[in-house]
């Protein structure tokens, strides 16, 4: 019976399960089918709004690569999303699990034996963000950005337009989620953006095969194994600046 928001929309609705372990999220689990998921509304009222937001993260995960029209139902509730209001809740936790039952069902790897990870989009950052961060950087936030992220890498491949891409960025603003953080602009000694060690964790989760999921346009997706890095950081800049962090001087060519 999950209990939040992102558990109802994401992480409850699957086949995986995984416990904390010497400071590692999720370091020890196992596959195994459950024989149901109870989604409860009425559990979700008492959640604070910010960990309820949380979990709307993930529904634009989902939405942005494989559900267009759920992806324009999210940007056109946004207001009442971030007050958290149950109608409009209920609505995206049912498509959530439809879309995530959906994929398990049809997939055709629902034991991932194969390095194919749709719904990790967006989470090879994420899941290095939040432990660069020590955890203060919740996962759904650290997933937002990580969409944030990866939609204007995909939007400067040429795989999505700038229009679209605004309006990813603006839905997740307007829901009240972030879009960037200090620590994705974090150099170590010889300069190299720390956050980029996210990719080589990722490689090593799936095996050692990169491939990671990008929107191919906005609602479908595609598969890379490769990421030019020079290019991410160009991203990364541009969230920062976007965002009006300090200490960022670059110019360069906007995709807006
Ligand atoms: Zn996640």
């Amino acid at each position: 019976m999950p209990s939040t928001v992102l558990s109802q929309d994401d992480s409850g609705i699957g086949i995986k399960n995984g416990i904390n372990w010497r400071g590692y999220k999720n370091f020890l689990g196992t596959f195994s089918p459950p024989f149901a998921v109870i989604n409860d509304l009425d559990l979700l009222k008492t959640l604070p709004l910010d960990i309820m937001r949380d979990g709307l993260a993930e529904a634009f995960k989902v939405a942005i690569i494989k559900d267009r029209a759920f992806f324009d139902f999210l940007s056109e509730k946004a207001a009442q999303l971030k007050v958290g209001s149950p109608e409009v809740l209920h609505t995206v936790v049912k498509r959530c699990a439809e879309l995530h039952m959906e994929h398990i069902a049809s997939s055709g790897d629902p034991f991932e034996m194969g390095n194919s990870r749709p719904l990790d989009f967006g989470h090879w950052s994420a899941h290095r963000l939040e432990s660069m961060s020590g955890y203060s950087v919740r996962h759904g936030q650290a997933v937002a950005i990580g969409i944030a992220l990866d939609t204007l890498y995909a939007c400067k491949l040429g795989l999505i337009s700038s229009a679209d891409l605004a309006l990813v960025l603006d839905a997740l603003e307007a829901v009240g989620l972030p879009t960037y953080h200090p620590l994705l602009s974090v150099r170590s000694a010889n300069a190299s953006h720390l956050i980029l060690q996210g990719l080589e964790d990722f490689r090593e989760h799936l095996g050692g095969i990169l491939c990671v999921t990008l929107p191919n346009p906005l609602g479908d997706k595609i598969e890379v194994a490769e990421i030019d890095q020079n290019l991410m950081i160009e991203c990364i800049d541009w969230l920062s600046q976007r965002a009006g962090c300090p200490n960022k001087v670059l110019a360069y060519e906007t995709p807006l």
